[in-house]
């Protein structure tokens, strides 16, 4: 059978392994694998959120509020925006399809860095659309004005900061003079799927959200609860911008696109700040030991304003090896061969889980 030509070039997605695979291929015990891959949060989800999701499940029969009203409210409230600013979705990868099925077709380009996250060129690519890329891996603002200023076709820009796999993030100030000469007809996406990490860190990175969208309107800013809330398994994310964008991005959105559970869980997860916190603080506590142990065993790695770190080799140690021998021993981290780097994406993990991460690193 034939498909559409653009399915040619699409490779499916890779997502980070499954414990069940790791039991499956290498016989190690369940209780035994730690998945420090997909940059989920170690310690769960808040109680709270638990507590109010088993509740909701007697609710299963019925479709969920399809306004989303109360969740569009507590997101609101928190980026001090109004309902009709907010759009969400089955996590904010969705968000990013609608953005690119709004403004991507193959007449335009898309453009983003080097080494980022990959569903931008997989929804992209779907469109039609030429995928344009930066020659350096991180984010490099003078590279992207480059090459916007010689392809008129832009018409959609991805900027993730911090940036997922790599870890490095922009400045707030840095973001904003890059957006100044950007065509208002442009829409830049703001994907801040890390942004609670990063202004965590570092004030300087901070977005404040009503800011960016009200000085920029041709922006949209994305955000999830799968990460620092906690509830990657939820699939539960949302786009902010201007009225005008909201509008035309709900046009593609079908009706029902989140569960009622999830729809609960993000409710509640805005109401545990603290949860969110202490796992923020306890995070980069940690991270402190990955960076040591870099150090103390010979390879770089890129200062993290996230929840992952990105060990990159400089020497003759190759990264797919070592993460196939950290999968043997139940470790499962992310190659970032495929990016053509020699490096390793880590998720910091719990206080356990990095110990053991040490201790088994060192025996392979
Ligand atoms: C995890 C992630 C997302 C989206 O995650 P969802 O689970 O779909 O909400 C978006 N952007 C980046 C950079 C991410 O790392």
């Amino acid at each position: 059978m034939k498909f559409n030509t653009v399915l040619d070039n699409l490779k499916i997605y890779e997502a980070g392994k499954p414990i069940e695979l790791v039991v499956r291929e290498y016989g190690v015990d369940e209780k035994d694998i730690i998945k420090l891959a997909s940059n989920e949060n170690p310690r769960g989800s808040s109680p709270r959120v638990i507590e109010a999701i088993k509740k909701e499940t007697r609710k299963a029969n019925l479709y969920p509020d399809d306004s989303m009203y109360e969740l569009k409210e507590g997101l609101a409230n928190k980026f001090k925006v109004t309902n009709d600013n907010v759009i969400i979705g089955a996590g904010s990868d969705q968000i990013i399809s609608f953005a690119l099925q709004a403004k991507a077709n193959k007449h335009t380009s898309i453009l983003m860095a080097r080494t980022t996250f990959a569903m931008y060129e997989i929804y992209g690519r779907q469109t039609g659309a030429t995928i344009l890329k930066t020659p350096s891996h991180t984010h490099n603002l003078d590279e992207l004005l480059q090459l916007y200023k010689e392809n008129p076709s832009v018409s959609v820009i991805f900027l993730c900061i911090p940036n997922n796999p790599l870890g490095e993030c922009l400045d707030t100030k840095e973001v904003y003079n890059f957006l100044d000469q950007i065509d208002d007809g442009t829409l830049v996406v703001v994907d801040g799927a890390y942004q609670e990490y990063a202004s965590y860190k570092d004030k300087n990175k901070k977005i404040d959200v009503k800011d960016l969208i009200s000085k920029y309107p041709n922006t949209l800013y994305l955000g999830t609860f799968s990460k620092a809330y906690g509830l990657g398994g939820m699939r539960c994310g949302y786009g902010i911008a201007d009225s005008t964008i909201i509008k035309a991005l709900h046009k593609l959105r079908s009706p029902f696109n989140i569960t009622t559970l999830s729809l609960k869980a993000g409710i509640e997860a805005l109401k545990d700040e603290e949860f969110v916190q202490n796992c923020i603080k306890e995070n980069f506590d940690e991270m402190i030991k990955y960076e040591k142990f870099a150090r103390d065993n010979g390879f770089n790695f890129i200062p993290s304003y996230t929840n992952f770190i990105t060990l990159k080799y400089e020497d003759d140690r190759k990264s797919s090896l070592i993460a196939q021998n950290l999968l043997k021993k139940g470790i499962i981290v992310r190659d970032l061969g495929a990016y053509g780097m020699n490096a390793i994406r880590v998720t910091i993990g719990t206080p356990e889980q990095n110990s053991k991460f040490f201790s088994t690193y060192i025996t392979i």
